[in-house]
């Protein structure tokens, strides 16, 4: 295999290596591998593993792949390993990875900034059913995910994602990961400004390219003009969120750090503002920060969060302008509270061209590929040649003409595609869980989606935003820790004390302007067969007790 440069140009090591450990920054000197997911990323970039792919692991079947190709670089190309069905959650941290690996892989496809036209879904729903077993699952990352799919096909996918102009290059990986954009992006009468055309660019300039696919670990990024703040800006490595600047005008407030999993930050304001045509820059010098001065040693250690939390925002900043952009930001304000409950878009809405657009619920982001084509010949029944994800597992058909709307809301609702869902379906999200996902203790999405339909039941009249969110383990793929209630899978004792599975209780998490991470609630475990029942006496509880105009989360 060809070994990766040492390190990249832009690195000028400050110290002598070898005199300290440190975090193995590469910027003061640390090239030398601390941990087995370096030293591979060193072999070989991952992204060189596509070749293998196309020449050897689809030919050769499964057998002929590589460990480091395995379980490491493929994720540079959207594939992990799924689990082994009928692994139970008890043996997820007993098992080697051998012993859970699946020889089918979840494939993840990137949607910058959700947008997807009729086209590109109508493939997307075609490659599920004829490659993945229908499996088409929406995240809370705009993506989505396969399940089932074998190597021998993955050449084929490729070449029918990107001959509609989608790819799965980075979608997993410690690398630039699909960026987040508001899913009205350019539509949306209220929109402060529209980030696309940064999208676009960031993506021409960082993803794929060789000098940006050795990071520490993932970076997510989130680019919003609306002031409905809808891309969770708050949890990402660096987010670009829309604001007046008083003597500038439109452009973006500039937040990095963000990042849940098990130790959860905030992000933090840097107080710049940036102009449109300076946000692929200024990505290009956090993400070239993130590379240079990341730490390498400990994988647990190795997010953005932790140089931003040991840095703080004024030197954070400071060599952000010194050493990569050269020249100074413009001091700039934060965004306003947002003026609507949701960030999810759902339901009908005007558009600034006077056109309509169309959001609407799947439970907990469970879809499959032929309801995915479907959506996408009804999208173009209905006159749309566009659609987007959202970050809430949701999604959208844009420019809908009025006589059409009501046509098409009907033909979605016959899908059991809520326009008007309840709080329960509109506020639900779960993570994979253990279904496919192998660190996974518990499962999610069908259960996810049964106390849906339980709590529609029980308390028709709940009239609340509410966000649940479950995830099937201690990491944070469903954002447990900024829900009003979030439910982190483990196994926990029922009362003949049994092993089975359950959930640790967190109450009052949020995004917002009122970001805030949910209390664990000390002892408090339900099983999984309890939820139901907890659940429901929480919200009694909460509108039996709330003041006027409290929400759940204050
Ligand atoms: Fe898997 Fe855990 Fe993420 Fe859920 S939260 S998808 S179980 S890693």
């Amino acid at each position: 295999m060809a070994a990766t440069p040492e390190k990249p140009a832009a690195v000028t090591p400050r110290r002598k290596a070898g005199r300290h450990r440190g975090e193995g920054q590469w910027a003061v000197g640390h090239f030398t591998p601390l941990n087995g997911n370096e030293q591979f990323k060193k072999d070989d970039d991952g992204l060189n593993v596509r070749t293998r792919i196309e020449t050897i692991y689809s030919k050769r079947g499964f057998d002929s792949i590589d460990p480091n190709d395995l379980r490491g670089r493929m994720r540079w190309w959207g594939l992990y390993t799924q689990r082994k069905p009928g692994i139970d959650g008890g043996k997820t941290a007993i098992l080697e990875p051998e012993e859970l690996d699946d020889e089918y892989f979840m494939l993840r496809v990137r949607i910058d900034g959700g947008r997807l036209t009729t086209e590109q879904l109508r493939v997307i729903g075609e490659i599920s059913q004829e490659f993945a077993r229908g499996t088409a699952d929406l995240t809370d990352r705009q993506n989505v995910q396969y399940h089932w799919i074998r190597i021998e096909d993955v050449p084929e996918i490729w070449r029918r994602l990107e001959e509609v102009g989608l790819s799965t290059t980075e979608a997993c990986g410690d690398t630039p990961r699909v960026i987040l954009g508001s899913p009205v992006a350019g539509i949306a009468e209220n929109e402060i400004i529209d980030g696309s055309p940064a999208i676009d660019e960031i993506q021409r300039r960082f993803i794929g390219n060789p000098d940006f696919s050795n990071l520490p670990r993932k970076f997510k990024s989130a680019v919003s003009g609306s002031p409905q703040l809808d891309v969770a800006h708050e949890i990402n490595d660096i987010a670009f969120v829309g604001v007046n600047h008083p003597e500038h005008g439109p452009g973006f407030d500039l937040w990095v750090g963000g990042g849940l999993s098990t130790n959860p930050k905030l992000g933090v304001r840097l107080g710049a503002w940036v102009p449109l045509d300076e946000v692929p820059d200024v990505y290009g010098g956090v993400i070239g920060i993130f590379r240079d001065y990341g730490y390498r040693r400990l994988r647990t250690r190795a997010r953005l969060k932790f140089l931003v939390a040991d840095w703080g925002p004024e030197k954070f900043r400071q060599i952000l302008e010194d050493e990569y952009l050269k020249y100074e930001l413009v001091d700039g304000p934060a965004p306003e509270q947002p003026t609507g409950t949701w960030r999810d878009h759902l339901g009908v809405h005007k558009q600034k061209d006077g056109r309509f657009y169309v959001g609407f619920a799947p439970r907990v982001g469970r879809v499959d590929g032929a309801t995915l084509t479907k959506i996408a010949d009804l999208a173009g029944a209905h006159g749309s040649g566009r659609l987007r994800t959202t970050a809430e597992q949701k999604m959208i058909v844009l420019d809908v003409e009025e006589a059409q709307v009501e046509s098409l809301v009907a033909g979605l609702e016959a899908l059991d595609l809520r326009v008007t869902p309840s709080p329960f379906r509109r506020g639900t999200m779960a993570c994979t869980g253990i279904e496919f996902c192998k660190l996974a203790i518990v499962e999610t999405k069908a259960r996810g989606a049964s106390l849906i339909d339980e709590l529609e039941r029980r308390i028709p009249e709940f009239d609340e935003p509410i966000t649940i969110n479950i995830n099937g383990c201690p990491n944070a793929c469903a954002r447990i820790q900024v829900a009003d209630i979030g439910l982190k899978g483990q196994l926990v004792l029922d009362d003949n004390g049994n092993q089975v599975e359950g959930f640790q209780v967190h109450l009052g998490g949020a995004l917002g302007l009122e970001a805030g991470f949910g209390r664990k609630v000390r002892g408090l475990k339900v099983t999984s067969a309890e939820l139901p029942d907890y659940v429901e006496r929480v919200l009694l509880r909460f509108q039996e007790q709330r003041e006027a105009g409290e929400r759940f989360a204050t």
